[in-house]
Formats: structure tokens, C-alpha cells, sequence
């Protein structure tokens, strides 16, 4: 009795503690998580996780209004209106407070809270009614967005997602420990997540920009109290943005989330959050199969020594659709060249007469999404230029371009911080109204390069330098808006952004609105220190252009980022040419997550179109498992054996794949170096599954396959657990 009684006391005691509530609006509340807003500068609100009883107090968001410092201390927040269902089921709540010491000020806070994950995205907007403006009285960004305490946990990592490695030619994620000496100093990390843990209890905090490391804008102050807090560390306003009534400020979105458990349930949270609950549309998140014309004319212009556009036309594209068809492609994507100008965006007549309605009828026929390329660029004799010369991206006065853009019309490079942005939108969803485009693929996007006064980065009053920054900043948040604004009229349709180049805005915001396009063919020349450009041998100034181990090898390399970010966001095409061998290493390497394909399809063997339409249509099977799946890896990527296991924890399907990276198919000598290599499944799997010479040697008393592979050479095998 007594003993209940003192439970029940300290039951109430801790509620008390973690919830005032009387004078506070309604709680957030999910099975996982409880959200209390506040108010208060060192807690603004409380983020309590319900499994393990940790709460974060969040404080409040600082800010330089007029050159004082103001600290978003609400009188009184409340909820405006009643939450909304958003299109991918996650519920968002408004509350809003007016700042104690100036009632001219106000801050919104948004929360899209999923119903059955912990993490939760978050955006504050500082509203005003009166005439003010941002500034910098040190000559630099004075803005923090949050802080809150670390200390509990004894393990903290930075996760990285842009460091660009030269040697593959590509941007992959990096795991890097926070050490107390980091917090001793007062280090600074970019992040853009920090993952806390101390084995029993973990959480996860992320912020959404992009930028290249080390060029930060946002990043995270470690203080030795083990506090750290987030804010600017440039262009995240400019000096005398103007702060009123029809000029709100917006802050980066957030994400926090915590979990009972290792940092490993908490890097599974994070990636189902990416998965299911980040983006509004769901379209960018499905496995689909996709082709991309490009490599095609590639090799036509270096192999061939023809040009980049000679196979641009109705008739090699009809065969296109059709051998991409029979290998089970379901998006076919035009890449340059379909175009008579960029701008305009209209059809070239002269390579489709027709306009592409051909090309369409025939992908409806095989019931396939067509894609076409876009840039931010108009051509010098388009409408678009003529209506929007203002935007034209300029340095110091002098405008980008006009350039040839792959053999067609000299194009200006237009800014995507100006009105041009919601102009390309309205073209966008012209064509995906008017030609049924349904995958935009987005290139050239760099993120540097604008300092005109005229467009939303900085005015006259600004420094050249300040403008720039205001630009980057602002980079991959207009990308970002103008994708959202296509999805918002075509919610059945992808924008890729392409970052298979460095110095792209790489980071967790444009996720919010499509996907990445990660990879050409990884590394030039000039990447492993050749002097020549193109010396041949490659294609062109390409140097992993051929079938076989090392290519893919390379483009795996980025599966690394499925353990934070499922790897669907990260589309790379794999070769379909022969021979077999081949073929399974390209095969085994797409189905997991990256599924892009191209090449010259209509050269493929017989056996091996039979081969990628069989394999493919049982993936078909099992690729929402395989999506949904956690990763697990045994093995370096480029190492004998490599295994990748995707299975799906709740129905037991999905896939395992071996490779077997050992030299390649003209330097084998003979059977003197064979591999046999046995794998237990982390997972208990489906008994049902296809397989290309797994043998199942039988299941563990949980239901894990004991698998067996045989190799005589360089491969890959696959297991499809779930697969009829
Ligand atoms: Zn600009």
C-alpha cells in the first residue's frame, strides 16, 4: 500500500516536472513522443521521449533585429488552428507566441510530427508587425536556431554527407566521433547530423542546408558543458533583410528524435523518417527501375567519334523504349539534346516531329513514366530570357553565359534565388501537364556563383561578398521549394537534382523534395592524377566507363549512406552489357537501392536481356522490402566476399547479395583461385526465394538462413528471400 502510494506520488511528482500544465496549450502526442511548448528562452519547448524518459529542453531561437540581440521569450504560445494531415501522413501543429519585449514580434513554430516514428521535423518563422530589419552589427551572422544538452550521453558522432572524395569522383557519407576534447575546446562540427548515445539511450539531431564540407553555413557549437547549440555561420540572412509583415524569416528545418536503445535503433528510426516521413510526396521514395539516355550518347561521341545529339531522334528512341522495356525499366529519361532551347523548354522539331507524342504512346504502351533534362538556363532567343533578363546570374556584373549548352542554343545561366525559380516551375508543370513528364532530372546546379543585387540575396547595400553568401545559402532551400511546387501540382512525379560533380548543395533539405542523382561513372583521369584530360582507353574523360568489377565497385561505395539515408535517394546507373558475369555484378549492385540502368540496350544479348528481365521482375517482388530494409554489410565494398543483406524484419523478405570482387573476366587464368563463402542472415527470412546459385544450407532455430555461394571467378549471387 505505502509502497504504491509512493509511486503514485513520484508519478505525479514527475509529471509535474516535465509538464506544467495548467497554463500551457495541449501537448503533441504520439505513442513515442510528447512535445511541450513552452515558451521560455531556455525552453522554448520539450521534446519527451516516452519509451526511455528522456526529455530535451529546446531552448529558443536568438535572432538580430535593429542590432540587438532578441531571444524568442513568447508570451502566452499558442496553437493556431487545429493540426493538418499532410499528403504523407504526418500531422502538422502551429503554435504561435508573441516575444515579452517587443509585441512586434512573433514566432511561428511548425511541427510535422509522424504518428509512428520518433523523429520530428521542425521550422520556427519570426513574423513582425512593424518595419524591421536583420543585422549584423559584428559584420556577421548573429543567429542561433537551438541548443540543448548532451550530457547524458558518452558516445557522440558527427555524421557527415558531403565530403566530395576525389579519387571516386563522388560525394559518401563519414561517421566521426565527437570526443570530449572537441567539447572541451569549443569545437565547431557541420555535421549536418549529431547522433547521441550511451548505449541504453540515443538520439539523433539534423538540420537541413547542403553544402560541400568544409564550406559551412549552418553548423553546431560544442560548449564544455556538453551543450551544443545550432546556428549561422554565414549567409543565412543578409545585413538588413528586411523583417515585416509581408517579409517573415524562416529558419532551416530541423529534426530531433530520440529512442530507448543503441545508436543503432535510433540510425533506424532516422532512416524510416527519411523514408516514409520527410518528404510530402512519396513518389521520390519508390524503387522504380530507371534508364537515362546519356550513356548512350556518350558513347556515340567518344567511341564513335560522332556528337553528343546524333542518336536524339523519334527512331533510336522508340528502339530505346522498346529494349528498355523488355529488361524491365519502368522510367525512361531523355537526357540533353530533346530540346530546341532551354528556357522554352519546346520539343526540337526537327529530332521528333512529333513532339514526343510517339515517344509517349509508346512508354504508355509499356506502361512507363517518361523524364526529361532540365538546367537553370535559358537560351538567348527564348521567351523565358526575354521576360527575365533581370535573373540572369551574374559575378561582380558579368552574367553567366550565353554558352552552348551540348549543341544546342547559347544559354544564359539563370539564378534560382530571383523570380526565375517559380518561372522553370511553371515550365516544369507545362510539360508535365502538356507531355506527361513525370521525372525531371535537374543538372548543372552549382551552388556558387550569384552576386547581383537585383535578385533575393542582398540589394546596393550589401558587399559583393555578402551577396554570394545569401546565395549559396539560399540555394538548396529554392531548389528545394520550386521541386516542392512541382510535386504540389504532379504529387506523381521525381525531381532529381544531380551531384555527380563537387560543389553542389549536398545535404538533408533537397531530400525533403526529390532525390540525388549521385553518380556518372565516378572518377576522370584528372582523379587519379593522369595529366591528360581524355588519354583513351575510357570514354572520353571517363575512366570506369566498362563492364565488370571496378565500375560497380565504385558506385556501391555510396551504399555507405543507407545506413542514415536509404539509398533510393541516390540513384547511379549500372551496365546492362555482357558478359554474364557482368551482368550479375550490375544486377546484384542496382536492385540494392541505387536502380538506375544504361548503356546500349538494344546490344545486349539475348541471354542477357533474359536475364535482367527475369532477375528483375522477381525483384519486383520484394522491392518494397528491400526499400523498407535496414542495411547490414559484411565486408569492405570492393572487398571478397562483400554481402549485403536487405531484409524486411516484419515480413522476411528481401534480398542477399555476394560479390566476389576479384579480378575480371580476361585475367582469369583458370579455376586455381576459387571462393566458397557461407553467411548467416541477420534476419529471419521468407522459406520462398529466387536465387541465381545461393544454396539455403538450411535456417537457424530463429528462422536466419545458413547461405552458401560458390564462385570460380568474379560475381555476384543473389537471393531474393520472399520471391516467387
Ligand atoms: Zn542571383
Amino acid at each position: 500500500m505505502e509502497f504504491r502510494n509512493a509511486s503514485r506520488i513520484s508519478a505525479i511528482v514527475s509529471l509535474l516536472l516535465t509538464s506544467p500544465l495548467l497554463a500551457q496549450p495541449t501537448p503533441i502526442e504520439t505513442p513515442q513522443l510528447r512535445i511541450d511548448v513552452l515558451g521560455r528562452p531556455e525552453v522554448l519547448w520539450r521534446y519527451f521521449c516516452k519509451d526511455s524518459g528522456q526529455a530535451f529542453d529546446i531552448s529558443a531561437p536568438r535572432f538580430e533585429v535593429d542590432g540587438r540581440d532578441v531571444i524568442a521569450s513568447l508570451a502566452d504560445p499558442k496553437p493556431i488552428g487545429s493540426p493538418r494531415t499532410l499528403p504523407n501522413g504526418v500531422a502538422e501543429y502551429r503554435y504561435s507566441g508573441v516575444f515579452k519585449d517587443d509585441p512586434s514580434l512573433s514566432l511561428e513554430l511548425i511541427f510535422r510530427v509522424p504518428a509512428s516514428n520518433p523523429v520530428v521535423r521542425f521550422q520556427y518563422r519570426l513574423l513582425s508587425t512593424a518595419d524591421h530589419k536583420l543585422t549584423k552589427q559584428k559584420g556577421k551572422d548573429n543567429i542561433e536556431y537551438l541548443g540543448v544538452l548532451l550530457s547524458r550521453y558518452t558516445d557522440v558522432a558527427e555524421i557527415r554527407l558531403s565530403e566530395f572524395y576525389e579519387l571516386p569522383h563522388t560525394y559518401k557519407p563519414a561517421d566521426v566521433p565527437v570526443l570530449p576534447r572537441d567539447f572541451e575546446n569549443g569545437q565547431r562540427v557541420m555535421g549536418p547530423i549529431v547522433i547521441g548515445t550511451n548505449g541504453a539511450e540515443s538520439v539523433i539531431l539534423a538540420y537541413e542546408h547542403g553544402s560541400q564540407i568544409p564550406d559551412a553555413f549552418v553548423s553546431y557549437q560544442l560548449k564544455p558543458s556538453k551543450a551544443v547549440s545550432l546556428g549561422g555561420v554565414k549567409g543565412n540572412y543578409y545585413s538588413g533583410q528586411q523583417l515585416d509583415a509581408a517579409h517573415p524569416y524562416g529558419t532551416v528545418w530541423m529534426e530531433i528524435g530520440a529512442v530507448k536503445g543503441t545508436r543503432f535503433i535510433v540510425m533506424q528510426a532516422f532512416r524510416t523518417f527519411m523514408l516514409r516521413h520527410q518528404a510530402i510526396y512519396p513518389e521520390s521514395r519508390k524503387p522504380y527501375i530507371f534508364y537515362n539516355t546519356w550513356n548512350f550518347q556518350e558513347r556515340n561521341h567518344d567511341w564513335k567519334k560522332g556528337k553528343y545529339l546524333d542518336t536524339m531522334n523519334l527512331e533510336r528512341m522508340l528502339t530505346e523504349i522498346d529494349a528498355a522495356h523488355r529488361l524491365g525499366i519502368e522510367v525512361f529519361v531523355v537526357d540533353a539534346g530533346w530540346f530546341s532551347k532551354t528556357g522554352d523548354w519546346t520539343v526540337d522539331s526537327t529530332r521528333f516531329p512529333d513532339g514526343l507524342r510517339k515517344v509517349k504512346a509508346r512508354l504508355d504502351e509499356h506502361a512507363m513514366k517518361l523524364g526529361l533534362w532540365f538546367t537553370s538556363k535559358a537560351a538567348v532567343s527564348s521567351r523565358m530570357l526575354a521576360n527575365h533578363r533581370d535573373c540572369i546570374m551574374t559575378t561582380d556584373g558579368t552574367p553567366h553565359g550565353p554558352a552552348e549548352v551540348w549543341e544546342t542554343e547559347q544559354s544564359y545561366v539563370m539564378c534560382m534565388v530571383s523570380r526565375f525559380g517559380d518561372a522553370f516551375a511553371e515550365e516544369l508543370i507545362r510539360l508535365g501537364r502538356e507531355l506527361g513528364v513525370r521525372y525531371f532530372k535537374w543538372d548543372a546546379f552549382d551552388q556558387y556563383g550569384c552576386n547581383d543585387p537585383r535578385h533575393w540575396h542582398g540589394t546596393e547595400g550589401n558587399t559583393a561578398p555578402e551577396r554570394s553568401q545569401s546565395y549559396s545559402f539560399q540555394v538548396p532551400e529554392q531548389m528545394a521549394r520550386v521541386a516542392e511546387k512541382i510535386s504540389a501540382s504532379l504529387p506523381d512525379s521525381i525531381v532529381d537534382f544531380d551531384i555527380t560533380e563537387g560543389e553542389r548543395a549536398v545535404g538533408l533539405r533537397f531530400l525533403a523534395a526529390g532525390k540525388y542523382y549521385i553518380i556518372n561513372n565516378g572518377p576522370y583521369y584528372y582523379s587519379l592524377d593522369d595529366p591528360q584530360l581524355a588519354p583513351g582507353g575510357g570514354m572520353g574523360a571517363n575512366v570506369l566507363v566498362f563492364p565488370g568489377i571496378a565500375r560497380a565497385v565504385n558506385a556501391r561505395f555510396i551504399l555507405d549512406y543507407d545506413r542514415w539515408i536509404p539509398s533510393v535517394l541516390f540513384m547511379t546507373h549500372y551496365l546492362p552489357d555482357d558478359p554474364e558475369y557482368s551482368q550479375w555484378i550490375n544486377l546484384g549492385s542496382l536492385i540494392l537501392g541505387q536502380n538506375g540502368i544504361w548503356g546500349d540496350l538494344p546490344a545486349v544479348s539475348e541471354e542477357g536481356v533474359r536475364r535482367f528481365s527475369e532477375t528483375l521482375s522477381k525483384y519486383k517482388q520484394v522491392r518494397e522490402d528491400i526499400t523498407a530494409a535496414y542495411p547490414t554489410r559484411s565486408g569492405e565494398i570492393g572487398g571478397t566476399p562483400e554481402v549485403h543483406e536487405k531484409i524486411n524484419p516484419e515480413t522476411g523478405k528481401g534480398a542477399v547479395v555476394i560479390f566476389y570482387n576479384y579480378r575480371n573476366a580476361w585475367r582469369q587464368k583458370g579455376p586455381y583461385f576459387p571462393g566458397s563463402f557461407r553467411y548467416v542472415t541477420r534476419l529471419p527470412v521468407a522459406k520462398e526465394a529466387w536465387h541465381n546459385g545461393v544454396t539455403v544450407a538450411g535456417y537457424d532455430s530463429r528462422g536466419r538462413a545458413i547461405l552458401e555461394a560458390k564462385f570460380d571467378g568474379p560475381g555476384a549471387k543473389i537471393i531474393l528471400f520472399g520471391a516467387k
